[in-house]
C-alpha cells in the first residue's frame, strides 16, 4: 500500500496504485490521523454511525485541510441505492456545495469539486475519463452492485464508456464476505433477464456450506469487474484489499460490528 504523509497533518492516506489522467487526483483515508475514540478510532468521517458529532466534524477539518484550498469536499446520504447526484453546471463559486444529496454516487464535471463516498466493508469505486474532464465515486455495496449503482454511474459520463478508467478501494475481500444463497442467486437472475451467461458471475461466488442454509464466500471485486465490463469500461485496477483482515488501517462493519467508522475514498480534478 502507498500510504501519504503530509508535513503538518497527522493523516495517513492511501494513494491508488492506479494511472490517472492528467489533473486528476484520488485517495482513500485510513483510520490513522484523527480524533475519534473506541471502534471508531481514529479518523471517522461518517456522521451516521454513533460517533461523537465534534470528533467527527475536526475529522472531516482534518481532511478538508490536507487537501488542496480550492477543493470541496461533496458529502452523500448514502442509501444502498442507485442514484448518483451530479451537477449540470458548467462552473461553480469556490466553496460552493452541490448540497448534500441522498446518492450513493457522485459524478461530477467541475473542477476541484471531490465526488466522495463512505465506506467500511462495501465497496467505493472511482471513475475518471481519460481526457480528466469527468471524476465520480460510487459506493457499493451487494444491493447496490446487484441494483446497478456502478453502470448508473457510467451513463453518466458524457464521453462513451471505453474511455472511463476506474479504481476499485478497500472493502471486505474474497477471504471473508460470506452471504447467504439468496444472494447469489439474486446475481444470477440479474444475468439471466438480461439474457447473458451467469457462468461469469458464478463463478465469483465459493460455496463454503451446503443446503439448506446454503453460504458463500462472495468477490466483491470479482462481480464489480464483471459489471463494470458489460457496461463498457475497458481499464479496471485495485482491488487487492481486505477492510476485515486489515484492522490497522481500515474499518469494517462485519469484524466490529455497529461501533465502526468509516473511511472515505475521493476523487476530484483540477482541469478547467
Ligand atoms: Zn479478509
Amino acid at each position: 500500500m502507498n500510504l501519504v504523509r503530509h508535513p503538518g497533518s497527522k493523516l495517513e492516506v492511501l494513494s491508488p496504485d492506479w494511472h490517472l489522467p492528467a489533473g486528476v487526483s484520488a485517495m482513500v483515508t485510513t483510520r490513522k490521523g484523527g480524533v475519534s475514540q473506541s471502534g471508531y478510532g481514529s479518523l471517522n468521517l461518517g456522521t451516521h454511525v454513533g460517533d461523537e458529532p465534534a470528533n467527527v466534524r475536526r475529522n472531516r477539518d482534518r481532511l478538508r485541510r490536507w487537501l488542496p484550498d480550492a477543493v470541496t469536499i461533496q458529502w452523500l446520504k448514502q442509501v444502498h441505492g442507485t442514484k448518483v447526484a451530479r451537477s449540470r453546471q458548467r462552473r461553480l463559486a469556490p466553496g460552493f456545495r452541490l448540497g448534500v444529496y441522498t446518492a450513493d454516487a457522485c459524478s461530477v464535471t467541475q473542477p476541484n469539486i471531490a465526488a466522495t463516498v463512505l465506506t467500511a466493508d462495501c465497496l467505493p469505486v472511482l471513475f475518471a475519463a481519460e481526457d480528466g474532464q469527468q471524476v465520480a465515486a460510487a459506493h457499493a455495496g451487494w444491493r447496490g452492485l446487484l441494483a446497478g449503482v456502478l453502470e448508473e454511474t457510467v451513463l453518466t459520463f458524457k464521453r462513451s464508456p471505453a474511455s472511463i478508467t476506474c479504481w476499485l478501494g478497500p472493502a471486505i475481500g474474497p477471504c471473508h464476505f460470506e452471504v447467504g444463497g439468496e444472494v447469489r442467486a439474486a446475481f444470477l437472475a440479474f444475468e439471466q433477464a438480461r439474457a447473458r451467461d451467469p457462468e461469469p458471475v458464478a463463478a465469483c461466488f465459493r460455496l463454503t456450506r451446503e443446503s439448506p442454509t446454503a453460504k458463500y464466500l462472495m468477490d466483491i471485486y470479482a462481480v464489480a469487474r464483471l459489471r463494470l465490463h458489460y457496461a463498457g469500461v475497458k481499464t479496471v485496477s485495485g482491488g487487492n484489499f481486505c477492510t476485515v483482515c486489515d484492522r490497522e488501517y481500515w474499518f469494517s462493519y462485519r469484524r466490529d460490528g455497529a461501533v465502526s467508522g468509516r473511511m472515505a475514498s475521493l476523487i476530484y480534478c483540477s482541469n478547467s
